[in-house]
């Protein structure tokens, strides 16, 4: 879920230049455009995340709580628990790998869903219908997980809020599950997947959930499906689940990018991989 934050960027530089008769303001813009650190790269690299555009952003929920995140493409890492998720362990024997910790631990796995329809972080009619296919995807499989679905504005009673932000381009934000093996608790979806089809709403819904409960994306090391070329590595540094291709080429669910013809469905290798997991 691609989004463009270069210009964003771009527009803080800006306002960096222009500002700096006034110290207070060029101190304040100093604090945004702060970057990763090299440890953080680290990190965030041994946990299955692209590095090459990372960046740091204060974000608010819809709790009002406002905290800061390391920012790579629609992965969202609260900044102060980066230490609490685990990196991607290798099995001994070979190439087949998968996650063995920060999934959705057995006692959270039956999941509150809320689709936020309060005010102006309500989700549109478009995206309530497809978040209704996203769930439908999952609870179809058989396997330890279950989504029940409402609709509203308590988020106090979800585990996982899906609400609308104020973006035009398409796409959306989640995280990974923490610790403690809850799933990450949002999912924020732009405003401007409006324009696109309900499938295209299912499809980026269906993939945030997948970041809430533990999957990275199938192409992270390359982002190829954003339209990056470079090889890929002959042994991928992280993990992927037995069963499930390691080409970025393939179909998942799971691919950094979008493209405006998805159907919103699973591959079967992210059935696949979900079984496993799960
Ligand atoms: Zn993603």
């Amino acid at each position: 879920m691609k989004t463009i934050r270069f210009s964003t960027l771009c527009t803080v530089i800006l306002l960096t230049v222009f500002s700096c008769k006034r110290k207070e303001i060029t101190e304040e813009v100093q604090e945004i455009v702060q970057e990763p650190t090299k440890e953080q790269l680290d990190k965030l690299y041994n946990m299955g995340i692209n590095i090459e555009e990372v960046s740091v952003q204060q974000i608010t929920m819809l709790d009002g709580k406002t905290d800061t995140y390391l920012v790579s493409g629609d992965i969202m890492v609260p900044m102060s628990q980066l230490d609490s998720y685990a990196v991607l362990e290798s099995l001994e024997n070979g190439n087949k790998q998968y996650r063995d910790i920060n999934i959705v631990s057995s006692p959270n796995r039956n999941i509150n869903i809320l689709g936020f329809t309060g005010g102006s972080a309500g989700l549109t009619s478009k995206m309530q219908t497809a978040l209704r296919w996203a769930v439908n995807n999952y609870n179809a499989l058989s396997n330890s997980l279950n989504f029940n679905l409402s609709f509203g504005a308590n988020i106090g009673a979800a585990d996982i809020v899906v609400f609308r932000i104020n973006e035009p381009n398409g796409g959306g934000s989640a995280g990974f599950p923490n610790f403690l093996g809850e799933p990450y608790p949002w999912i924020r979806i732009n405003s401007g997947t409006e324009a696109f089809s309900t499938n295209v709403n299912e499809h980026i819904i269906t993939h945030e959930i997948g970041h809430c409960i533990g999957l990275r994306h199938q192409d992270w090391f390359n982002r190829q499906s954003c339209g990056n070329v470079g090889l890929v590595p002959a042994e991928p540094p992280a993990i992927w689940i037995p069963g499930t291709p390691t080409s970025p080429n393939a179909d998942s669910i799971m691919l950094a990018c979008f493209g405006n013809s998805e159907d919103g469905e699973f591959t079967d290798t992210d059935r696949t991989a979900l079984n496993i997991l799960y």
